[in-house]
């Protein structure tokens, strides 16, 4: 369907700083509503954080609804007239719905993390996860696997500004779901060991790997084993050093370009109750421009029921 601007067209869109200019969103979601016949188009707001107050009551009058990137995530809850309940556990929101003249905080990230995963065959339920990073990313897809009911999650960071407020984040989790969840320094190298070890699922939810560290990884390939599944958010490169380490060792992979496909399609749901073809605008944009041939390998459980010698 042509994408023709009338009186009758809506307006979504992305906050973000100055990193904002990088992002696939403007992309997929534009193509996503030429092709559903959605009458909207979809804006790269960049802003700086003094204006984020600003920018969220002015956009409460305008648009439909938008999404939310780095820095923003966890400054923008307290400007929410709600939360739902995963965006409230993460305390982070990327997905901005307007209704009723009311800012409803959402978090895709989680889900959409999660949904990737499972289009590599991984179900997380009752499983063990290793999740490096408690940013934005980090704390989404923790809370995620929590609420999917994981076995146990270990989550590693630095001790920088995030550490403080996941100390609390993470006992707040396992009190609500009933799922272990520990916070553990990444510089512990022997203690990060154990824990892959003893893991299903290894993800990477830090910026290693991307920017002034692409090229970098956060664990060792000696960290790796047979028995794991590895994902990373970071899509930019498409294949991270982790994945390609991952891959090089013979194990299944889920880059971070399923999970922005993911819940970018979560993110249309909320705003106009439309599904995006995801199929489609994986393979358009891989054509275009940027998000190249992501060919899965599934995870079959090759480790079946009983878990590997580790
Ligand atoms: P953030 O700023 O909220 O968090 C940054 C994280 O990186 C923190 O855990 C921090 O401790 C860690 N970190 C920073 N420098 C580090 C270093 N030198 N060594 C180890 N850890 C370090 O950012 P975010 O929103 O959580 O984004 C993290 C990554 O995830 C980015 O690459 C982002 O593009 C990606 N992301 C992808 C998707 C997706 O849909 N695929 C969605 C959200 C974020």
């Amino acid at each position: 369907m042509e994408l023709a601007i009338n009186g009758e067209t809506k307006l979504a869109g992305l906050v973000g700083g100055d990193t904002i200019t990088q992002s696939f969103s403007p992309m997929m979601h534009t193509a996503s509503f030429k092709e559903v016949g959605v009458n909207a188009v979809y804006l790269s707001l960049p802003i700086e954080m003094d204006q984020l107050k600003e920018v969220v009551a002015g956009l409460k009058d305008i648009a439909v609804g938008y999404n939310v990137t780095m820095p923003f995530k966890t400054y923008i809850c307290e400007y929410m007239d709600e939360l739902s309940p995963a965006a409230k556990l993460m305390g982070a929101v990327n997905t901005v719905e307007i209704r009723d003249g009311k800012c409803i905080g959402h978090n895709t990230d989680g889900a959409g993390f999660v949904e990737n995963i499972k289009n590599v065959g991984f179900d997380p339920k009752g499983k063990i996860a290793t999740v490096i990073g408690a940013g934005g990313a980090g704390s989404a897809v923790f809370t995620q696997l929590a609420l999917e009911q994981v076995e146990e999650i270990y989550v590693y960071n630095i001790k920088d500004s995030f550490w403080d407020s996941t100390e609390k984040r993470v006992a707040q989790l396992a009190e609500h779901t009933g799922v272990k969840v520990s916070l553990h320094d990444l510089n512990n190298r022997d203690e990060l060991k154990e824990s892959i070890f003893v893991s299903d699922l290894l993800v990477n939810a830090t910026k290693v790997g991307s920017g002034e560290l692409e090229g970098q990884s956060s664990i060792d390939e000696e960290m790796l084993h047979e028995c794991l599944v590895v994902a990373d958010t970071v899509y930019k490169p498409l294949e991270t050093k982790l994945i390609k380490m991952a891959k090089d060792y013979g194990l299944v992979t889920a880059g971070g370009v399923g999970m922005l496909l993911q819940q970018a399609a979560l993110a249309e749901k909320i705003w106009f109750g439309t599904d995006m073809p995801v199929a489609y605008i994986e393979k358009i944009s891989s054509n275009n421009t940027c998000l190249g041939d992501q060919t899965l390998k599934r995870y079959s459980n090759s480790c079946g029921e009983e878990k590997c010698q580790k």
